[in-house]
């Protein structure tokens, strides 16, 4: 009998799946159903075009007859609504069901609303899809006043958008600084004077009460818990993501904030995988669950998915050091592993453009962040994924050339 697989979901985690699923098992009934109305695009690239810089036809990654090519029965439009892991069968909205040999689940996230007053006014905007990049690009271009929530990597897509778009906004910021489980107030310094120098104000210590709305129920303005209020015709909230779990109500799939996966995509119920940025994965580098919202990240774990759905038996292994890139700037920054994690640290300043930090956990790096000059990055990446006890060098590991060979033999330490 054909072997049936479903995946749910095609960003890059479901997409990538299904291109490995076809390529190992060739004769294999293959569906791929998203509730988005296109097909894989460019997420990350969707910033680009809501800064006005890009035209829409880069962002597209597969046309429709991708999926023809290799007889891959694509469903736009269509929402999954329920899963049955004891029937193996899977609903969607319009009463559809789909049979699975073995599922996929692809399904990402959705961005958190303020829960504050009026959050769901007009002109308040959440960034995830190729659509929302649409209505913040119009919005943006008509725009003269913007706030923006969320002081993360995608509350600083936002900020660029505004200054891309001649838009004058302050940027609303909890702490003292941007990313501030990241960066220290070296790192974020350099940040936020290239915020300043589009015309983006940061604002620390500050949040959202409520918003304001004119006659119209479009936003206004922001008052912070302080009371202050800043005018805005736009506003853009970028404060995490809820995971799309709802169609795993009636299951007994492990969830633990995303989908419980071991290190080979397997969730805990048989026949069911997961990829993407909703798993919470064993990292065999960390020796612990760990979550990533990476586009690297979910594109591997796809494909480590897909792999062992066909395999049908734990064959390949989820082993990889991320990395994210903000292209903002005039300077290039680069966050990779787990920089937020860790028990101990090490950071260096080179000039006013460039600064590092490098985050260690049990002695041993497993992330950070790269300012201005991206050179050291394959080093330490190297050293994350050899798991190597490092951090009693930092002062060669902060060196603004970094030599590897200049570390003790890990075999004296
Ligand atoms: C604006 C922006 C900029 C980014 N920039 C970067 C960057 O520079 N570098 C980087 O590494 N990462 C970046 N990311 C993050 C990166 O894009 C994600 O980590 C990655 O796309 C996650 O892929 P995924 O396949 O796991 O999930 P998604 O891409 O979210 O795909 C999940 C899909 O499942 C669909 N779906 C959900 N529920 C259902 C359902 N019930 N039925 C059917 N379909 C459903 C969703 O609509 C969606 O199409 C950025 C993200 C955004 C939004």
């Amino acid at each position: 009998m054909t072997a049936s697989y479903v995946i749910i979901g095609d960003g890059i985690a479901g997409s990538s799946a299904a291109e490995t699923v076809r390529e190992d098992a060739p004769d294999a009934d293959v569906t791929v159903i998203t509730d988005e109305g296109e097909a894989l695009y460019n997420r990350i690239l969707i910033k680009e075009f809501a800064k006005g810089k890009l035209p829409a036809a880069p962002m597209s990654i597969h046309q429709p007859d991708w999926y023809d090519e290799r007889d891959i029965d694509l469903r736009l439009n269509t929402f999954v609504t329920d899963i049955d892991t004891d029937a193996h069968t899977v609903d969607t909205h319009e009463g559809e069901q789909f049979d699975y040999d073995k599922l996929l689940l692809a399904t990402g996230g959705t961005p958190v609303q303020l829960p504050v007053p009026n959050s769901d006014a007009e002109g308040i905007h959440h960034f995830w899809t190729f659509e929302d990049a649409r209505a913040i690009a119009e919005r943006a271009e008509t725009a003269d006043s913007g706030v923006v929530v969320g002081a993360g990597l995608l509350g600083i897509d936002f900020a660029a958008i505004c200054g891309a778009q001649d838009v004058e906004a302050h940027y609303l910021m909890r702490g003292e600084n941007w990313w501030r489980y990241a960066l220290s107030d070296d790192g974020a310094e350099i940040i936020h004077d290239a915020l300043e120098d589009n015309n983006v104000t940061p604002v620390f210590d500050s949040g959202v009460d409520h918003f304001e709305t004119d006659d119209a129920g479009h936003v206004s303005a922001a008052v912070t818990p302080d009371g202050d209020r800043y005018d805005c015709e736009f506003a853009g909230v970028a404060i995490g993501l809820d995971f799309n779990l709802e169609l795993l109500q009636n299951t007994e799939i492990e969830l633990d904030d995303g989908v419980v996966v071991d290190e080979h995509m397997q969730t805990s119920v048989e026949d069911v995988y997961a990829a993407g940025d909703l798993t919470r994965y064993y990292d065999t580098i960390l020796d612990e669950y760990a979550q990533n919202g990476s586009w690297g990240s979910a594109k591997e774990q796809g494909s480590i998915a897909g792999e062992n759905m066909v395999a049908d038996g734990e064959e390949a292994t989820f082993r990889w050091v991320s990395s994210y890139s903000i292209t903002h700037f005039d300077f290039p920054f680069l966050s990779f592993g787990h920089p937020t994690l860790g028990d101990d640290h090490a950071e260096a300043k080179f000039s006013d453009t460039e600064w590092r930090r490098v985050a260690f956990k049990d002695g041993k790096i497993v992330g950070g962040v790269l300012i201005g000059d991206l050179a050291p990055q394959s080093k330490y990446k190297k050293l994350i994924r050899e798991e190597r006890v490092v951090a009693d060098q930092k002062d060669v590991l902060m060196r603004e050339e970094v030599d590897l060979d200049e570390l003790a033999p890990a075999a004296e330490q």
